[in-house]
């Protein structure tokens, strides 16, 4: 079997890992995370790697190459959102593995080492933080952080990483060395139409948006929907549509440049037909990969914030989740991987991604490479997350070409 058919196989495998009524729900460090991982490592095993679980419960798999100079690595994520689809992070461990696979068919002894990483709950979904691994890994995740961040159940990281083998009290020590690795890849799908409605087949990301959130909580005057008069009113819900109406116009005026601003929750307080809502809380989202143009949409949001809250006499209160800078994926390696499309006769785009990813971590540290596969209408996180094996083969072969070219 080569690579890409072990590739489809091992996909399909941890795809019923996590199998619920609808999509798969394989939330990290739970038992289906713990299957999907077995799967995996039993892969590696196969292939004569050396594994090893760092204390952030990533698993990195080694095979070793002839020299000492720095090998590659390849990886994403195994668990997945609540009713996720069976792609989602999955297609690049497996992808990682079936590169080994092919690589070691064609010379069992590279030149340099290569490596296949499983990283630790990159989906928020469990623990309301995202790329818990790959923070870890690259020395941004820190004991107390384990300690500060809970699941719904009220069960923290820290006892969640102890309870599945890791050693949350030593994630700084186990935190990778600058260039320790010559370059980290990444496949994943795109999440997004771009591919898939422009028939091109690989993506080449040239940097991670990065997300500013924050919360926005309204407070108005909760008051009787019959009894009391419109020109009294301090609706916390009617200045909460407006905000986010705001919202939408700050991030269609910086379009141009990729910037996007959506408000995901509002969560309206008492929340009954006869009764004027007297609190609202919206969680705002803003993205892009321009900083200025970040800056302007969210400026744009707090003016409106301050206007709405004078004319309308509701008071509002802000906590800012994140800011985080866009992360820069590597120049060099990514004309590596379009000499890769070139040579094979691939269609491909340089192009942003507005998902976060493990590259935006293993990034500050590695030179890292993020390569997108087009999924069916760029549908993600949802059930309906489906690809066409025959528009995934060239982004493998893009990505095998390109890791042979460095390590054999
Ligand atoms: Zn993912």
């Amino acid at each position: 079997m080569n690579g890409f058919e072990k590739t489809r196989e091992l996909v399909e495998a941890i795809a019923r890992t996590g199998r619920a009524e609808r999509g798969v729900s394989r939330l990290a460090l739970t038992e289906s995370d713990r299957e999907a991982r077995a799967i995996a490592v039993s892969e590696m095993e196969s292939l004569g790697m050396t594994v090893r679980t760092d204390a952030c419960c990533n698993i990195w798999a080694e095979y070793p190459g002839t020299s000492d100079q720095p090998g590659v690595v390849i990886g994403s994520h195994l668990d997945s959102v609540p009713e996720g689809g069976d792609y989602d992070g999955v297609l690049g461990v497996c992808a990682g593995l079936g590169v080994v696979r092919d690589i070691l068919a064609e010379n069992p002894h590279p030149a340099r080492s290569l490596s296949v990483v499983v990283f630790t709950s990159e989906e928020s979904s469990r623990f309301s933080l995202a790329t818990i691994g790959s923070k870890a890994a690259t020395g941004n995740l820190t004991t107390m952080d384990t300690l500060r961040f809970k699941d719904k159940n009220g069960t923290t990281l820290l006892k969640a990483l102890r309870d599945f083998g890791g050693q949350p009290e030593y994630l700084c020590r186990d935190a990778l060395a600058p260039a320790s690795y010559h370059s980290y890849f990444e496949l994943h799908i795109e999440q997004g139409p771009v591919l898939d409605w422009n028939s091109e087949d690989v993506g080449i990301v040239e940097a991670i948006a990065a997300p500013t959130r924050f919360m926005l909580d309204i407070q108005g005057e909760q008051a009787h929907s019959g009894a009391c008069p419109m020109n009294l009113r301090h609706d916390a819900l009617t200045a909460a549509a407006e905000i986010i109406l705001a919202v939408e116009r700050a991030g269609r005026a910086e379009s141009d440049f990729g910037t996007v601003a959506t408000v995901g929750v509002c969560e309206c307080r008492p929340g009954a037909m006869n009764v004027v809502p007297g609190r609202v809380t919206l969680k705002v989202d803003i993205r892009g990969i321009v900083e200025k143009s970040i800056a302007r949409a969210y400026n744009d949001v707090m003016e409106k914030v301050k206007k709405v809250c004078a004319e309308r006499g509701v008071t509002c209160n802000f906590t800012l989740y994140s800011a985080d800078k866009p992360v820069a994926m590597d120049g060099l390696l990514a004309r590596r991987v379009e000499k890769s499309c070139r040579e094979l006769g691939v269609k491909y785009r340089r192009m942003p991604s507005g998902a976060g990813h493990d590259a935006m971590y293993m990034a500050t540290l590695i030179p890292s490479a993020l390569i997108f596969v087009p999924c069916k209408d760029g549908v993600s996180h949802s059930p309906a997350e489906t690809i066409d094996w025959e528009r995934v083969r060239p982004g493998y072969d893009v990505l095998l070409n390109t890791v042979r070219g460095i390590v054999m």
